[in-house]
């Protein structure tokens, strides 16, 4: 299980997984409510991130930004919705860590630019911040958070030339790391993304009009179809036009995360053609080939691993069922980072169902394992319940390189399989075996054949796409005590 934070900050971890990101949608469509239709996208990409929600709305006149912590639903009531009149929108999501979790970190964020104004949406991390916002403070530029969002779109706001377009030109290739991206003005809303397309966007179409969203996910609970994704280094405007398409960056390898595909994105998502459900049993039918064990009953750690555990159990032939109940109604007090919550442990989480796994042999899929700490506790409730043999089975490679490309999941030496074999970890979580889906098992149960469409697994290998400064890398391969002043997930 996994997280991921949009901006720099301390890690923290609720649970065992690399925690994911942010989500953003945008639409033109002067003749409807396309602030309702913003709040019903964000609420289908809630899973992106549940720490802020925000909403930038213009009738081609005036914009109206309204922003806050919780989740959409909180900060979305209906009095709000309906002080947002407007033709075109942009909305954003979020997940951050200890040291970016607050307000001021909130998106959309707005500038004005050329006598009108700009709003900006972003998903990923810029690797290369410090340097642009230190050129920009030397312009003059004022900062209210420490978000690399605020830092694109302060270059945008001090171009100057009137076409956004030739401003984008020009910016777009300044930024270094992983961006996807919806840009508001009076009278277009812009989708862009990175020449390596870590993050992923999509185009989609509702009637006549045009919109954005992180997943198609975004797209279906509106009623929109999907069009096309947003390829790397191209913009895409939206207006009254329809939808233009230019490639301002040279495209360089593909690189999407391939964390989109094992965790972070619905399973009712499609990405490079794929519908994230089957890949995931993929996934979980090929770890059954390569990594097959004798057991009683195949369990998925929910909601994430489900997927892969019916693809387990179907290619093993050992039956599938719950074993472990999640508690759905965590809310936003409960996924705060806040040491208080590690406290009260796994069971928060995660109750197991002792009736179904007492005497049993379980095989336990779950999607990857960051620090351990998470797994080591279920691993503890298994047997507590009851388990005879706990067999782990995880639908990713060991993770052992820290991500620069804003998926929060530790530094190195933090890592459970850093230095470590397969035996020693298996032995720090306490479980009967463990088993990793290989690298080579994992690209083609994705089901994404060709050599064109690459993915980023620098976290499995270290070979990162885009190039990272060495004082970044050496702030997360550094051996040190974890800032947090702990690393219990
Ligand atoms: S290093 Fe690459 S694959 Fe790993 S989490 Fe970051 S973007 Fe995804």
């Amino acid at each position: 299980m996994m997280r991921e934070p949009c901006g720099n900050g301390h890690s923290w971890r609720q649970d065992d997984s690399p925690h994911d990101e942010c989500g953003v949608f945008g639409i033109y469509a002067p003749e409807m409510d396309v602030a309702r239709l913003t709040f019903f996208a964000l609420f289908a990409l809630q899973h992106r991130g549940q720490e802020s929600a925000g909403i930038a709305v213009t009738d081609g006149v005036r914009l109206i930004v309204h922003k806050d912590m919780g989740l959409v639903s909180q900060v979305f009531e209906e009095e709000v919705l309906q002080s947002l009149p407007g033709r075109l929108a942009i909305g954003h999501v979020r997940y951050s860590t200890t040291g970016s979790s607050e307000m001021r970190n909130a998106q959309p964020f707005a500038r004005t630019r050329d006598g009108s104004f700009i709003a900006l949406a972003h998903n990923g991390n810029l690797v290369n911040t410090d340097e642009l916002r230190a050129g920009l403070v030397r312009n003059g530029q004022v900062f209210e958070s420490t978000s690399d969002t605020e830092v694109i779109a302060a270059l945008l706001a001090e171009h100057p030339s009137h076409d956004i377009r030739v401003a984008l030109r020009d910016v777009i290739p300044r930024l270094r790391g992983a961006f996807s991206a919806v840009l508001l003005t009076k009278d277009q809303v812009i989708g862009f993304r990175d020449p390596y397309g870590v993050r992923p966007l999509v185009l989609g179409r509702l009637e006549n009009r045009y919109c954005f969203s992180s997943e198609s996910s975004g797209l279906d609970i509106i009623g929109a179809r999907l069009v096309r994704e947003i390829e790397p280094g191209e913009i895409c405007v939206i207006d009254e036009e329809g939808y233009q398409i230019e490639q301002v960056v040279d495209r360089r390898r593909s690189a999407l995360c391939v964390f989109e595909f094992i965790y972070f994105a619905r399973p009712d998502s499609v990405m490079k053609g794929q519908t994230l459900y089957a890949a995931r049993r993929r996934m979980g039918e090929t770890l059954a080939s390569e990594s097959p064990v004798d057991a009683d009953l195949v369990i998925p750690v929910p909601d994430t691993g489900n997927s892969a555990a019916i693809g387990y159990a179907a290619r093993s032939g050992i039956p599938y069922g719950e074993g472990l109940i999640k508690n759905r109604y965590i809310g936003r007090t409960f996924i705060n980072p806040e040491d208080r919550v590690r406290k009260l442990g796994i069971r928060m989480k995660f109750n197991p169902l002792t009736s179904a796994i007492r005497g049993k042999r379980l095989i336990v899929v779950d999607d990857s394992i960051v620090r351990g700490n998470t797994t080591r506790a279920l691993v503890r409730v298994l047997f507590e319940a009851g388990a005879k043999e706990v067999h782990l089975r995880i639908t990713s490679p060991p993770i052992i390189y820290p991500c620069f490309y804003g998926i929060d999941m530790a530094d190195q030496h933090e890592f459970i399989a850093f230095g470590k074999t397969v035996d020693e970890i298996n032995r720090e979580l306490g479980a009967t075996s463990v088993a990793y889906l290989s690298l080579e098992g994992l690209m083609q149960a994705t089901g994404v054949g060709d050599e064109e469409t690459d993915f980023c697994a620098a976290c499995f290998t270290g070979d990162y796409p885009c190039e990272v400064p060495e004082y970044l890398r050496s702030s997360k391969f550094r051996y040190e005590e974890s800032a947090c002043g702990a690393v219990e997930d």
